[in-house]
């Protein structure tokens, strides 16, 4: 990580990842803000009052309205910007601190449609990549279509099924994911079949109940129970070969369940780096170290790249 900034008084960090595609805001108690910088290019410069600009070829106007507020949060200095097709120009209290000609790719239809008729998990897709000019859909939104079922042996066999099958079938760029709690000494169970390992339509509290009788009747010592959520995310567009990505967060199963937070697994699922249950931790913190977070961060590594591919 390259340091960017350091506010004098307000003890406020700006740090931009080294891969340029993501810039954390970070106050003395760990608190980040991380803002992703959906772009092909970016670039910072300083200027005589030590503000660094960042400018972006292909983020949407929100992503860098949302920086620059960040920045003036920090400053406290008025800013304005315009960013049109062709130029970007950047006025600090009623100075033009920066002009530069850019050059926009081409517009492409930015429309993602998940794999999914679960409302929440679609709103979580959508507050991550609206910011960054997506139209998000789900299965609702194609009622007539039929349900693909996860025959797949790994995560990522299924999650290719459903993207690609309904990427086949609709025309559309979408996103699939397949999750799973993976325990070592049961050789990677549940794994796949993490939501029906009791049984199909099993509610979480048998899944939670078989996963202690397993280990209990295995007499597994507590070194001995260390385990892994796994997430695997595939996008797949007609025509052209998938992207995949995938996240895991590292624990270990407990003996008793606690939490009352989340939902599956998680309080059975001690975190390795807090020592506490996933369903003890708050929905943010979850949503910081989750499997899920991770792919997803993969995921907004590599998307730009595909998609102009
Ligand atoms: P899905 O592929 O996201 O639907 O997840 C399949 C199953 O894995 C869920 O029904 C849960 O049993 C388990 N699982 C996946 N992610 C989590 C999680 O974050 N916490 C707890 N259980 C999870």
């Amino acid at each position: 990580m390259t340091k960017l900034y350091q506010h004098p008084t307000k003890q406020l960090f700006a740090y931009v990842l080294e891969d340029k595609r993501e810039l954390i805001i970070q106050n003395i108690f760990g608190d980040t803000l991380e803002i992703p910088i959906f772009s092909l290019f970016f670039k910072y410069f300083p200027h005589d009052k030590g503000l660094k600009v960042i400018a972006v070829d292909d983020s949407p106007a929100e992503v860098i309205d949302l920086f620059f507020q960040v920045l003036v949060d920090i400053t406290t200095e008025p800013y304005h910007y315009e960013l049109t097709p062709s130029a970007l120009t950047v006025e600090l209290a009623g100075k033009q601190i920066h002009s530069e000609t850019i050059s926009l790719p081409q517009t492409t239809e930015k429309t993602l449609l998940i794999a999914t008729r679960n409302e929440g998990k679609t709103k979580e897709f959508k507050a991550l990549f609206s910011p960054l000019g997506y139209t998000i859909k789900n299965l609702n939104d194609f009622t007539e279509l039929p349900d693909v079922a996860e025959t797949g042996m790994t995560f990522e066999e299924n999650a290719r099924l459903k993207a690609e099958t309904i990427a086949k079938s609709t025309g559309e760029m979408v996103l699939a994911d397949d999750s799973g709690l993976m325990v070592d000494v049961l050789g990677g169970l549940p794994g796949v079949w993490s939501a029906r390992f009791a049984g199909i339509n099993a509610t979480d509290a048998a899944n939670n109940a078989k996963l202690l009788h397993e280990l209990a009747s295995t007499a597994v010592t507590p070194e001995r129970r260390t385990a892994k959520f796994h997430t695997t995310l595939v996008v797949a567009a007609p025509d052209k070969p998938s992207l995949v990505v995938e996240g895991e967060w590292l624990g270990s199963i407990a003996t008793i369940p606690k939490g009352e937070n989340g939902f599956g697994y998680d309080p059975l699922f001690v975190d390795d780096e807090t020592g506490k249950t996933a369903a003890q931790l708050t929905l943010s913190q979850k949503n910081k170290r989750s499997h899920r977070a991770i792919a997803l961060q993969n995921l907004l590594k590599k998307l730009p790249e595909w998609q102009n591919s």
